[in-house]
């Protein structure tokens, strides 16, 4: 072994719930490293589009939404049900807004409200139509300097020269149906004119929320290690006493004479816990979260003695398998114009539901894969991923399998393998409930939240369309995720538990580490960034408690 340096505080893992611990127990007074694994930092924060959900945060208060820590809590008790305690629960409202005010003072973040992105069951008690998610502003990246070649890169880049934000993809999407489509994509330029005039290098998203975390723990002066992995935590006298690394092929124990934050991201990436812990068919394909998430520090924390939960869980969402990445189909799905359908070319699932509750229902039924069936229609019309109205779908989607064409109904079934009778049937029934303007079938378009991503100029519903224009598109459906949301079993003050609900001394975690606050469930956009935050919050707050 290389040696042994001491900290009073060891984080592990330079993501959202890492890097707002680090910043905590720093600006506590408390010396704090944080070890990264991989060669850069973010995980999957920097990749993510950052809407964080915490309700009753000042800068919700401030923009006039009438949000209450009591209609929270109810909208969550709803949610996330009994297997999460209500500790816990209130904890995340409690310190939830504190966390936010605590960035804003201490990060160069600044947030704004994802005005009109509604709560994913706005129509449960206390759920809100209007939304309580919020984003951060663009950042200036140079207040990173050489900081800024570190930054983990985005899942999907914006096109140069423009600031978009998670809620400019809405009118995006409908930049040849609506005229705020194209207002929007003026602004976006308009953005980036006025700020790079400024001599500024706007980023936003997860590329502003990890590049802001990381420009606070810069000004607060704690070093973040990269490509120093945890191999294993420490203990001594029965605590946790400090977390063994490598660099640069040497060992190096790091003690911790306070507490170590586990905040390693989940385990996406592993296929040997992928397959042990969750449902068939599983791997390591469809998932866009970071590729050095692999479960380390959950299974050093097992080793620990620590109890896990929800590992067959994920924050899932529908992926298109195209070349090189899957692509995570949000808003392609919830247009009008589009169905998925099983192996019996049937319908099985609301299409526009929560991505989570999409791929619940697949994996419940069986439905892997499955088929979006689109028509030219659909693709006159609409935006999808980055490809403009009217284009032609890239070759290589094709040469992949991951989309077939038909200029026939049958001739499409035949390609994916259904029966062309019962495909027929299925999109005639269909089409005749889209132009009623009603999906009695699967409730498509009932929640104000199938809403959110469809098009307000299509009639009778925004959310339903007839396919009919030859010719015919099928999209393969894999269960994806953004990582997985099980992990160290954690208390509403991110202490790490054993299975008999005792506290193992001096470990705590926080993000897809830990089993998560929202249960098997997502409350709204922004479910996974905010309790990671938020619990690395308490983390180092608890950590800064105990140690006075
Ligand atoms: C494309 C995309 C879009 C998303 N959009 C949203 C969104 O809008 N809102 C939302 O709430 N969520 C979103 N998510 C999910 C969200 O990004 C993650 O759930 C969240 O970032 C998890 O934060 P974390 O801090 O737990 O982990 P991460 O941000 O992944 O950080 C974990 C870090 O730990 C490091 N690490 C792993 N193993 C070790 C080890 N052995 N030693 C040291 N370090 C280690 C990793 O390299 C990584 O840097 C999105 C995800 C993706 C991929």
């Amino acid at each position: 072994m290389a040696g042994t340096v001491e900290y009073d505080v060891v984080v592990v893992g330079a993501g959202a719930a890492g890097m707002t611990a680090a910043l905590t127990t720093a600006r506590s007074g408390l010396n704090t490293v944080l070890v990264e694994k991989a060669s850069v930092y973010g995980g999957s924060t920097a990749r993510s589009g950052a809407g964080i959900w915490v309700p009753n945060n000042d800068v919700l208060l401030a923009a006039g939404v009438p949000d209450t820590f009591g209609k929270a809590d109810t909208y969550m008790a709803a949610v996330v049900g009994p297997e999460v305690s209500a500790a816990r629960r209130q904890a995340f409202l409690t310190y939830g807004p504190r966390a936010i005010a605590y960035l804003q003072k201490w990060t160069p973040l600044r947030f704004a409200w994802m005005e009109g992105y509604p709560d994913y069951y706005p129509e449960l008690p206390g759920g809100m139509p209007d939304g309580r998610s919020i984003e951060p502003l663009a950042l200036d990246a140079n207040v990173l300097g050489g900081e800024l070649a570190h930054l983990n890169g985005p899942y999907q880049a914006s096109p140069p020269g423009t600031v978009v934000y998670t809620v400019d993809y809405r009118w995006l999407s409908l930049v040849a149906r609506h005229p705020r489509g194209l207002a929007v994509a003026t602004e976006i330029v308009w953005r980036y004119l006025q700020l790079a005039a400024q001599g500024k290098k706007p980023v936003t998203m997860g590329q502003a929320l990890a590049g802001g975390l990381r420009a606070g723990l810069i000004a607060a002066g704690v070093p973040v290690r990269l490509n120093t992995p945890l191999l294993d935590l420490h203990s001594e006298d029965g605590r946790v006493a400090g977390v063994l690394t490598r660099h640069d092929g040497a060992e190096t124990l790091i003690r911790a004479r306070r507490a170590v934050v586990v905040a390693s991201g989940g385990f996406e990436h592993n296929e040997r816990m992928r397959k042990q812990f969750q449902a068939a068919p599983i791997g390591t394909d469809w998932t866009i979260g970071a590729d050095s998430n692999t479960g380390d520090g959950i299974e050093a924390g097992q080793r620990a003695g620590a109890a896990l939960g929800l590992m067959d869980d994920a924050w899932w969402g529908p992926m298109i398998p195209l070349p090189g990445e899957p692509w995570f189909c949000l808003s392609e799905r919830t247009l009008p114009g589009t169905i998925f359908v099983n192996q019996a070319g049937k319908r099985f699932v609301n299409e526009a539901a929560p991505y989570s509750d999409v791929v619940h229902t697949m994996y419940e039924k069986g439905h892997i894969p499955c088929w979006m069936i689109t028509d030219q229609d659909y693709r006159n019309r609409y935006l999808f991923k980055d490809l403009a109205p009217l284009l032609p779908y890239p070759a290589d989607w094709y040469s992949s399998g991951a989309l077939v064409k038909d200029w026939t109904i049958g001739g499409l079934a035949a390609k994916i393998g259904v029966p062309a009778a019962a495909l027929s049937a299925t999109i005639s029934r269909f089409n005749a409930q889209a132009r009623a303007g009603r999906d009695p079938d699967f409730h498509r378009g009932d929640s104000a939240y199938d809403a959110y991503f469809a098009d307000p100029a299509n009639r009778p519903s925004p959310c339903l369309a007839p396919i009919w224009l030859p010719p015919y598109y099928a999209f393969t459906i894999v269960p994806g995720d953004l990582g997985t949301k099980g992990g160290l079993t954690t208390d509403a003050r991110a202490r790490v538990l054993r299975p008999d609900g005792t506290v193992i001394g001096g470990l705590y975690a926080a993000g897809n580490a830990s089993a998560a606050v929202m249960g098997h469930s997502y409350a709204g956009a922004g479910s996974t960034l905010g309790p990671a935050m938020t619990f690395g919050h308490v983390a180092g707050l608890d950590i800064a408690a105990t140690a006075r």
